[in-house]
């Protein structure tokens, strides 16, 4: 999905604006356990259109000073956007701040559309004419707290999105290698690409400034790796900070079917690390979790399980991932990644028939029957897989209020005990059959 950056200076009122486009989308992934109520990255619509959106103003570089912090997150922008919308104050008007990014926004080849925030009333339309001089074009008066002049500044956002039909089908598994700064991302990517089965067939630049990798195995299988290029080039004052870690996470997760999450064994898990796995989990990917440097820590027969034991506590809501220890200095292990991908991408696309699965679901109720309330049984009708990717079955039953949480976990395991989905979440939806 295409990028839309938020930038301007501070106290113009991204974060409302942002807030604003992204409305409903995020208030609904708040409902969901685990989830990240991190605001600066977001989904959105508009239209027909599905976009994400980044503050940048939410990327606080340190002490930094006001401009280095300014220019980073302009900076930022113009790297990761298709989209960059330029946030003034209607209110404040024109400043010295403004024309300093306006300067660097210019430079860039990515389209600005210019937003004029705090224009609360109608009256205070005519103010907005000096923000002409910023050479950025048409300046779009809104007010982010009262939610007018979104739409037309939305119109404005989507006529400037990159062709869609650029975007051919492709065979290839997408994953992406996912984790804090430091863990060893850089280092499995290229310990990966160095391998001698596997060829780098080419390395696309796209509009953006992302860049995949795409490569072969010995066995022929296809791999994109998504957005490798964060980790090849580095030193942007923005790329050591833990929000934008969390934000390329988030993006690459987007962009994937399958993630590794590298864990460092020598640091351990940190919040971050669960907050990044559970957006992973809520966007419904497959998942490998990947210990690293693991030649760094003294081991004895227990290590490994521990570890093991440690991370099944710690990630309750990835029971389904496989964990494996890696090394990427020595590079033990590393050779099984690719077959992983390509296991849990397939459980991740696996579609199971509707008579094999309603087999399952009606040996299951034998062994352990429906629970009841107040006299009144829980009855189930028929299951059928609806989706992949994940695979997600529906369940038609009588009263819907009677399928208890651990009813339905029950069911859960009962498909997992038939069915390989090693490494992919499922979901179960209850339906009432009319
Ligand atoms: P990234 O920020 O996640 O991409 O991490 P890097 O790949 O840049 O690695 C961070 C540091 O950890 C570097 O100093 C690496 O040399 C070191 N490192 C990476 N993988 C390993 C490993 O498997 N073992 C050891 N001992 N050090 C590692």
């Amino acid at each position: 999905a295409p990028i839309v950056a938020i930038v301007g200076r501070p106290n113009v009122g991204k974060s409302t604006i942002f807030n604003r486009m992204a409305g409903e989308r995020i208030a609904i992934v708040e409902d969901m356990p685990g989830v990240t109520r991190d605001r600066l990255y977001a989904p959105a619509e508009w239209l027909n259109y599905e976009f994400r959106m980044i503050d940048t103003g939410g990327i606080e570089i340190g002490d930094a000073p006001f401009l280095a912090e300014i220019r980073g997150q302009v900076e930022l922008a113009i790297n990761e956007a298709d989209v960059i919308v330029m946030v003034v104050s209607g209110r404040e008007g024109l400043t010295e701040a403004d024309e300093v990014v306006a300067r660097m926004l210019y430079k860039s080849d990515k389209p600005v559309v210019l937003a004029v925030n705090k224009v609360d009333n109608p009256e205070m339309r005519h103010d907005i004419y000096d923000f002409y001089a910023l050479g950025l074009g048409d300046p779009f008066p809104v007010s982010g707290s009262h939610g007018l002049g979104l739409g037309d500044l939305l119109d404005e956002i989507v006529k400037h999105f990159p062709d869609e039909a650029a975007e051919q089908e492709d065979e290839a598994i997408r994953f992406s290698i996912i984790g804090r700064p430091n863990v060893g991302k850089s280092s499995i990517v290229n310990a990966m690409l160095g391998e001698k089965r596997v060829i780098v067939s080419d390395i696309e630049g796209t509009t953006r400034d992302a860049i995949d990798t795409r490569f072969v195995t010995e066995e022929g299988d296809e791999f994109v790796m998504v957005d490798t290029a964060g980790m090849r080039k580095r030193g942007k004052i923005y790329e050591n900070t833990e929000k934008y870690s969390v934000m390329r996470a988030m993006k690459a997760i987007d962009d994937s079917n399958v993630i590794l999450m590298v864990i460092d064994a020598e640091a351990g898990i940190r919040e971050q690390d669960k907050h990044v796995a559970g957006f992973a989990h809520e966007a419904g990917r497959a998942m490998i979790i990947v210990v690293n440097k693991w030649d760094a820590i003294e081991k004895n027969d227990r290590t490994m399980s521990d570890f093991e034991n440690l991370i099944r506590e710690e990630f309750k809501f990835l029971d389904y991932a496989p964990i494996v220890f890696v090394s990427a200095k020595t590079g033990q292990r590393l050779d099984r990644l690719p077959q992983m991908v390509k296991d849990v991408d397939d459980n991740h696309r696996k579609r199971i028939t509707s008579s094999t699965l309603n087999d399952v679901i009606m040996d299951a109720i034998a062994i352990n029957p429906t629970p009841s309330d107040n006299g009144r049984r829980l009855r189930v009708y028929y299951a059928t897989q609806v989706a992949t990717q994940p695979p997600t079955f529906v369940i038609f039953v009588n009263d819907v209020e009677l399928m208890h949480f651990s009813y339905e976990r029950f069911l859960e395991n009962k498909i997992r005990e038939s069915f390989d989905f090693t490494g992919t979440p499922i979901k179960l939806i209850v339906r009432a059959r009319k």
